[in-house]
């Protein structure tokens, strides 16, 4: 093959094969090349400026793509240029986009291995480490951040996350129109949130937010009120449930501890039953939860009255939505369901934000999606040391929707 064809074959825009080298045993590939006569329009990598004086010259090796089964390296010849204002810089390549000794093509199919595969499995796949892939993934999805245009946040969803006993927990804002989450902060304070809204949003962004979707938790509500007093709150559906599952679970747990010999044998290991929601569950699942019901009329009202408080949200209107939650609050009297009896403080408390979901219709759901993504990203990942990773991978995945977790209700 003569170097006219391995231009060809190479096709780097501007640039000419002058010297190949094969080496077959090995499966190498190794190409030389330079600018094509003309191509002489420099760029200073510091600050953008075109510039025609050269210099000197120097030579970098690169891996690109592999051709058939050639493992393909490229020595590209480069100038330096004297920048008025930067002084003496390399020249911007468009092929080279980081210091790093890859070309960009060959950076975005290792990034975009790494939107369907682990981290491990791609570096297998390329023969780099592991930690060379998750650094070429960072500056692929980098560059891809620094080029969409972002979309106004009109309303927006808040929720903790709990990564464990060392890192704790997680704070999630997201962007319910879109689906996408925006910003992480570590714990899950006032001022976690303060920091978002303070560093990241200016003061005609924080005006147009119109409501926010929030779990019932008093800090966040806090640092709503200050930085956004105009922004409607929403108590969603999804986290008051969660607290009802809690609350069924408290009752099976005090009820198992209380029972003794048989009873307790049945109580025992059915919580996935008692907090999947009727209609989900099969004959079967139903014999066993009637079975339970049978021994523990306790169990049955607190699931039952789980139950009934997801119809809340079949109401539209403030005053209907009202009067069904205060029946069945009205419900609980005489039952000695304390923990049951707590949460019916907690959603009176909390009535106003409740009630606001007739007001302002959002999304339910998405922040849970959102969740979902992050805590399968996690799984699959392991080491996301780095948040700004973690949020990239997240965002990326809600915009290519390449493996978007359906909300499912698990209350
Ligand atoms: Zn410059």
């Amino acid at each position: 093959m003569k170097e006219t064809d391995w231009t060809k074959v190479l096709g780097w825009p501007g640039y000419r094969v002058y010297r190949h080298e094969i080496n077959e045993p090995a499966k190498m590939l190794k190409l030389w090349v330079r600018r094509k006569r003309g191509n002489r329009k420099l760029v200073c990598s510091g600050c953008g400026r075109k510039l025609s004086e050269v210099y000197d010259t120097y030579e970098r090796e690169v891996r690109d793509l592999p051709c058939f089964e050639f493992r393909t390296t490229v020595v590209i010849e480069l100038y330096r240029v004297r920048c008025p204002d930067c002084g003496v810089k390399t020249e911007k390549v468009p092929q080279l986009p980081s210091k790093a000794p890859f070309s960009k093509r060959f950076e975005e199919a290792v990034g975009l291995a790494c939107e369907s595969a682990p981290v491990r499995r791609v570096a297998r796949q390329f023969a780099l480490s592991p930690s060379t892939v998750r650094a070429i993934d960072l500056r692929y999805l980098k560059r891809w951040a620094a080029t969409r245009r972002k979309p106004a946040l009109g309303q927006m969803g808040i929720d903790e996350m709990y990564l464990g006993k060392k890192q704790k927990f997680l704070t999630v804002v997201s962007n319910l129109e879109t689906g996408e989450p925006l910003w992480f902060g570590r714990e899950r304070k006032k001022e976690t949130l303060d920091e978002f809204f303070e560093q990241h949003l200016s003061g005609f962004q924080r005006s147009v937010i119109r409501a926010a979707c929030v779990d019932m938790w008093e800090p966040f509500r806090q640092s709503l009120e200050q930085w956004v007093p105009n922004c409607q709150i929403i108590y969603d559906k999804f986290h008051i449930l969660q607290h009802a599952s809690a609350a069924v679970d408290e009752v099976r747990r005090a009820e198992f501890f209380r029972k003794g010999g048989r009873a307790r044998e049945i109580v025992k290991g059915k919580r996935w039953l008692l907090l999947s929601s009727w209609v989900h569950l099969d004959r079967t699942k139903k014999r066993q939860l009637n079975q339970l019901f049978a021994l523990n009329r306790r169990v049955m009202k607190a699931y039952l009255l789980k139950e009934s408080l997801a119809r809340l949200w079949d109401y539209t209107y403030e005053g209907a939505m009202l009067r069904y939650l205060q029946s069945w609050i009205d419900q609980l009297r005489w039952q000695r369901l304390a923990p049951m009896e707590k949460l019916a403080a907690m959603l009176l408390k909390h009535l106003e934000g409740i009630l606001n979901y007739c007001k302002t219709k959002i999304p339910m759901g998405v922040v849970e999606a959102v969740n979902g993504n992050i805590k399968a990203l996690l799984r699959r990942g392991r080491g996301y040391r780095d948040l700004n990773y973690l949020l990239l991978k997240a965002q990326r995945l809600a915009a290519t929707k390449t493996e978007f977790v359906a909300f499912q209700k698990a209350a």
